[in-house]
């Protein structure tokens, strides 16, 4: 049998050995679940509903260990850990409170004896390959309101947070969720491409871009829904008339949040030539504040790198910033482990022929732009194949209002940034994806609307 080895990037130590899938268990638990999917359509909402809410109090009785196993393997400082469990619990009361009223039957005419109503149906079954550093987040944005709609759901989650992945289909299916409509699938990549060949009917993909882009080529002609949740560059404007030290504060924590590897993340920051070195100055004092050290302590802020090859990433860019003449302010190099760390590293007069102003960073390094007017902040922060959010800080609703709806992103923030919430759809513009989860689109978007036109005889 395969094993996938589990290791804790904050030490480097192995944590254990799991079961590991391989191509042809693939193909049997698919054709497990697709026998099994139509029984689960059967059951009635409200039971589905109940399923769901048990899975909410297992959650909620667990979460503790759940957010130490979730640290353990991605080094996510353990305050973190406990607020996705935490944002979680928000997530599904939303999906539960929403499921049944974005699913009804709706007429949408009737006149003359002629019926029109659109119905939603599942998909079927679906397929949903998740990433590992919001796992519990990304991966109950499909597989929630996927099994409340009567589909069945094979997730692969990442091989950085597999332990989490088991522990999600446990609770599932202790929560009554049959063990063939919810199906883990554990290992890497060669999993993930499996998993594609197989009969499915929808695929919803967390991660990065170059995976995305594999996965479309590899889904190509074939009929299946696709949807992919991709990287960003997501960027932030800083107007004159902003308050300098509440701006930096409150972007210093959205570059810096899970130690830079959000998608959301802000990875450029645009400052007014007015108040640039004010902000620059507070937001270099508000990063040195950040605590950066053991993931399992309470006052750690800046956990470990989860993936040892994004250390390469950020010595790169770092390197190519100080080559084309950008400003180091603040770290600037790997940490010695054992594990995996990253100084977090501070760099001003960056501009666009800068790698860290084109590429998605990941990690705790951010590039600050002076610019001197709106229209200059627009066309840079739209200066990139990316468009997940971008942001405006100013004290002025119209003007930044004005600003954000020039933006190419498929979420905009006036005075905040770094923020998901289940009541708003979910999707990037661009390189950043297809699709949405989240809000009662992200309910609808896991099933198939059927048609029906009734003439009375
Ligand atoms: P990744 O692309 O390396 O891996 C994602 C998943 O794809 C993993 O489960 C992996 O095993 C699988 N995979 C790898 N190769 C595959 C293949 N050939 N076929 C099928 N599956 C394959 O990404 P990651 O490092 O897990 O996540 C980080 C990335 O995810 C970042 O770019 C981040 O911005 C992005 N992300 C986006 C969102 C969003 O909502 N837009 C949310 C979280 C993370």
């Amino acid at each position: 049998m395969n094993r996938l080895p589990v290791y804790n990037p904050a030490s480097g130590a192995l944590i254990t050995k799991l079961p590991a899938d391989d191509a042809a268990s693939v193909a049997a638990k698919a054709l497990r679940a697709r026998a099994a999917q139509p029984g689960w359509a059967a059951v009635p909402l409200a039971r589905r509903i109940a399923c769901i809410q048990r899975f909410r109090t297992g959650v909620v009785a667990e979460l503790p260990q759940l957010a130490a196993v979730m640290t353990q393997e991605t080094g996510k400082p353990i305050g973190m850990s406990r607020n996705e469990l935490n944002g979680l619990l928000g997530r599904i009361d939303f999906f539960l409170a929403e499921v049944a009223s974005s699913t009804a039957t709706q007429t949408v005419f009737s006149e003359g004896g002629m019926t029109e109503q659109i119905e939603h149906l599942p998909l079927g079954l679906v397929a949903n390959i998740s990433a590992w550093n919001y796992p519990w987040f990304v991966g109950a944005n499909v597989f929630v309101p996927a099994l409340l709609t009567g589909n069945a759901v094979l997730y692969k989650p990442s091989e950085y947070a597999a332990m989490t992945g088991l522990a999600i289909a446990r609770l599932l299916h202790a929560a009554g969720v049959p063990s063939d409509v919810f199906v883990p699938l554990t290992g890497g990549g060669a999993v993930g491409a499996a998993l594609l060949e197989q009969n499915i009917d929808g695929l919803f993909f967390t991660g990065s871009y170059a995976t995305g882009a594999k996965i479309a080529q590899a889904i190509g002609p074939r009929r299946v829904k696709l949807q992919l949740e991709l990287g960003g560059k997501d960027p932030t404007y800083v107007c004159d008339d902003a308050n300098p030290q509440t701006a930096a504060a409150s972007l210093a924590d959205g570059a810096m949040y899970n130690t830079g590897q959000s998608c959301c993340s802000v990875e450029r920051i645009y400052v007014h030539e007015a108040i640039y070195d004010a902000f620059v100055a507070a937001f270099v004092a508000t990063v040195k504040t950040f605590p950066l050290g053991d993931p399992m302590l309470d006052s750690t802020y800046i956990g470990a790198i989860t993936r040892a090859p994004q250390l390469d990433v950020l010595d790169a860019q770092v390197a190519d910033a100080k080559a084309k003449g950008a400003t180091l302010l603040l770290g600037g190099q790997r940490l010695p482990g054992p594990g995996h760390w990253y100084a977090p590293t501070v760099f001003a007069g960056v501009n666009h022929g800068m790698e860290l102003m084109r590429e998605e960073s990941f990690g705790p390094l951010i590039g600050i732009q002076k610019v001197s007017d709106d229209a200059e902040a627009v066309r840079l922060m739209n200066d990139s194949r990316y468009g997940l959010t971008a942001g405006v800080y100013s004290p002025d609703e119209t003007r930044a209002r004005t600003l954000l709806a020039q933006l190419n992103a498929g979420s905009v923030y006036w005075n905040c940034c770094d923020r998901v919430s289940p009541r708003l759809p979910w999707s990037g513009y661009g390189d950043s994806g297809v699709g949405l989860t989240l809000s009662t689109y992200g309910i609808q978007t896991f099933t198939r609307p059927r048609a029906w036109h009734l003439r009375q005889p």
